[in-house]
């Protein structure tokens, strides 16, 4: 544990200086912060949206315009009430709208580039300054540390798509500094590649394991599966990106021996909100973002009830994200966490907006809790992907396990008419495996159906 250490003490800060970058600064700062009375928090949280609307009503053509349109000035919005007034930037906004929602002062600015594919295909991109880049970073660092593990140890990673730099510069930063030194690509994921990813960990065993949540569970799942013997033994592991279901937290705290730290962002606007190591929710970056839960007709949803996540990004001065549905439910937990931070606590995030079902008799349920449902109370069944195709059509697509047989498809007609009535069609489709989405992220619901939030949210 020297290196670690002497990364931490020397390495990091050294490179900091170097880079120019004041993350070690925010990050130590932040590292007090957390402990604030949640009071505190929300009172540093309205002074910066405060001096947020005033740059963006300044210098964005775009904010002018419509909160004009809505007849608001940015002087007379004085509490967080007043603040929900402001019109929801959708994913249509944004979409091809990269110029108009640039702040002026940053036009010729460099600027980090964020891109995402989006739900529905079409891809975003946002733009974010050099200083809420770094800010960010920050934040990040203090939510991965709640994990156990520390800055300067080492990380492997489940990954799609991973980019490593190959010049001298990137390498030499990944060896002295991130110490990312195994990937697995989500995106070719077979039998081989797993296997010689669990070697590599077992030669040199990462402090950090680190990737989608379901990737994770893959892993766990081929490990157990066809390595039993096989000790990997990494001293924290991060979940991200996607829904942790709690069977897949199950398994993968079993193989790897130690609990799961569920994180929470979208590249729009980086993490949004991580579990801490007493594990009762995930507290919101609340530095960095402020988060409301609504419903569909704009009202907040009182802790408990899960609503549509709408995010604000307080750092970020090139391209402001101003009351953004990000596309996700959750829930708000409305009670303090034993660890003592200040920082509001997310009970759960449900998954997409867009992968709610809609039942004919006009329920709404979460796909998370449909497939979790179904793969708990049906026998035989290994994973399974939901899509309704019309609000009475679905199809089932199925992977097999050992002992699937008669009995589990006399079990899939009975709970389909339980869950979402005696009229509904469907159709079996068995797979493999269920295929992962082109950014190497699982989907196991997809309604095709427009729900209340999700036509609130203009998807
Ligand atoms: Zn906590």
């Amino acid at each position: 544990m020297i290196l670690p250490m002497i990364i931490r003490r020397v390495i990091a800060p050294a490179w900091a200086l170097w880079e120019r970058s004041p993350y070690l600064r925010h990050y130590r700062r932040l590292q007090g912060t957390q402990y604030d009375p949640p009071e505190v928090i929300r009172r540093r949280q309205w002074e910066k949206i405060e001096t947020l609307l005033d740059h963006a009503y300044r210098t964005i053509r775009f904010y002018r315009q419509r909160w004009r349109e809505a007849g608001l000035e940015p002087g007379r919005i004085g509490s967080f009430d007043d603040f929900r007034a402001i019109p929801l930037l959708t994913k249509a906004d944004l979409r091809g709208r990269r110029d108009d929602l640039l702040s002026d002062p940053y036009r010729q600015a460099p600027l980090h580039c964020k891109k995402t594919s989006g739900s529905t295909g079409v891809p975003l991109e946002v733009l974010v300054d050099e200083d809420a880049q770094q800010f960010k970073r920050a934040c990040t660092l203090r939510s991965d540390e709640w994990s156990g593990w520390r800055l300067g140890e080492s990380v492997a990673a489940v990954w799609g798509n991973p980019q490593l730099r190959t010049d001298w510069k990137g390498r030499l930063r990944n060896a002295l500094l991130d110490r990312h030194y195994v990937f697995l690509d989500t995106l070719k994921m077979d039998d081989r590649a797993i296997g010689d990813f669990a070697d590599a960990l077992v030669r040199k065993p990462p402090s950090l394991l680190f990737g989608h949540a379901h990737s994770l569970h893959l892993l766990a799942a081929f490990l157990r599966a066809k390595r039993p013997n096989l000790a990997v033994r990494p001293r924290a592991v991060i979940s991200t990106c996607m829904v942790l279901h709690d069977w897949e937290r199950r398994a993968i705290e079993e193989v790897f021996q130690c609990p799961v730290t569920n994180r929470y962002g979208c590249e729009e606007v980086g993490l949004i909100a991580c579990q801490c190591e007493r594990s009762t929710g995930l507290h919101v970056n609340a530095d960095g973002v402020y988060l409301e839960i609504l419903r569909p007709d704009g009202t907040p949803c009182p802790p408990g009830e899960p609503g549509m996540i709408v995010v604000t990004d307080l750092v970020n001065r090139a391209m402001p994200i101003i009351r953004y549905p990000v596309g996700d439910m959750g829930v708000f937990g409305g009670r303090t966490c034993p660890c003592g931070r200040g920082l509001p606590l997310l009970q759960k995030v449900e998954g997409r907006v867009a992968d709610y079902v809609v039942t004919p008799r006009g329920d709404l349920i979460s796909g998370i809790s449909l497939t979790e449902n179904f793969c708990m109370k049906i026998p035989g069944i290994a994973q399974m992907q939901i899509i309704q195709e019309e609000v009475d059509r679905f199809v089932f697509r199925l992977v097999k396990g050992p002992d699937f047989g008669s009995e589990s498809l006399d079990a899939v007609r009975r709970h389909t008419a339980e869950r979402f009535g005696p009229t509904v069609r469907y159709e079996c489709e068995y797979l493999d495996h269920i295929p992962p989405e082109p950014s190497g992220k699982y989907r196991f619901c997809i309604s095709k159906v427009k729900n209340p939030f999700a036509q609130s949210e203009g998807l």
